[in-house]
């Protein structure tokens, strides 16, 4: 290895930006974090950034040489599809470790009534006779497939501005950045006499004040479940990444 560790940190996360401030503390280390792009006002990021998907698995393999990347941590958002299986298979042909920071999904507890979606078209299927008033929590994409639900209405709980118009008959948007206390998700859910939240099971604190809302108030969650990861060490804190890494640079 080289005398400073040069790792790709894999981001989109609030875990992810921790990691990286902890890293640009550290002498030992040569870090960059690596976006998507897609948030147009991206929270602030300690050292470097690199911005823009790398074109795949191929992509990323070439990036991985010519950066000469020893190690990489995938701390991307657990509904992140793609980016994930692209790291491992990129990791594997360059033989570069890897490991992923997966946030440990939320477990329904007494009081929750859960109603599992495989993906949004399941959603879609769910909601008539469910409810007629909707919290929609899962982000602007896949909205289309929502489409011909003309007869419900959606409060839709976005970071920034919809990039086109959303595709829904009846909606409002609702504009805010996290985290959000469950007192005030209550007051939420009653201003707009909310009948069922629509969620991915992100897990974390941040967001989940609308979960312990939903269930103080009785309405059932319709928990859009995650897509599948790649094989391969995973850990779910940020203390065991840093454990992880340690092993790797002492
Ligand atoms: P995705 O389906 O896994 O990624 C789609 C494509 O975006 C990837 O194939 C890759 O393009 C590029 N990409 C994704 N993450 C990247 C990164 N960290 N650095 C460089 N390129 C990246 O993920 P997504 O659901 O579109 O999410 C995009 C980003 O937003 C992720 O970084 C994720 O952590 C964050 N995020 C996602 C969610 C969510 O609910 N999905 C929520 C919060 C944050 P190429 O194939 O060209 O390399």
């Amino acid at each position: 290895m080289a005398e400073r560790v040069r790792l790709l940190l894999l981001g989109g996360t609030g875990e992810a930006a921790a990691l990286a401030a902890r890293f640009a503390g550290d002498p030992r280390i040569e870090a960059i974090t690596s976006l998507a792009g897609r948030t147009q006002a991206p929270a602030a990021i300690a050292g470097r950034l690199r911005t823009g998907g790398f074109g795949g698995a191929d992509g990323l393999s070439a990036y991985l040489a010519d950066e000469k990347i020893d190690l990489l941590i995938d701390a991307t958002h657990p509904y992140a599809a793609r980016m994930p299986h692209a790291a491992a298979e990129a990791c594997i042909r360059r033989g570069v470790p890897r490991l992923r920071l997966l946030r440990p999904p939320w477990a329904s507890i007494d009081g929750d009534r859960w109603i599992g979606a495989s993906d949004m078209t399941d959603v879609t299927a769910k909601l008539p006779g469910l409810a007629r008033r909707v919290f929609l929590t899962t982000g602007q994409r896949d909205l289309d497939v929502l489409a011909p639900l003309i007869d419900i209405w959606f409060l839709i709980r976005l970071i920034e501005p919809p990039v086109t118009p959303l595709p829904l008959a009846l909606c409002e948007i609702r504009l805010a950045r996290g985290p959000f206390r469950t007192k005030n998700e209550i007051s939420l859910f009653r201003d707009h006499r909310i009948e069922a939240l629509v969620s991915k099971n992100s897990g974390g604190e941040a967001t989940y004040g609308k979960i312990e809302a939903a269930r103080a108030l009785g309405l059932p969650v319709v928990m859009v479940e995650r897509p599948a990861a790649p094989t391969g060490e995973t850990v779910g804190t940020i203390d065991a990444c840093l454990a992880w890494l340690e092993t790797r640079i002492s």
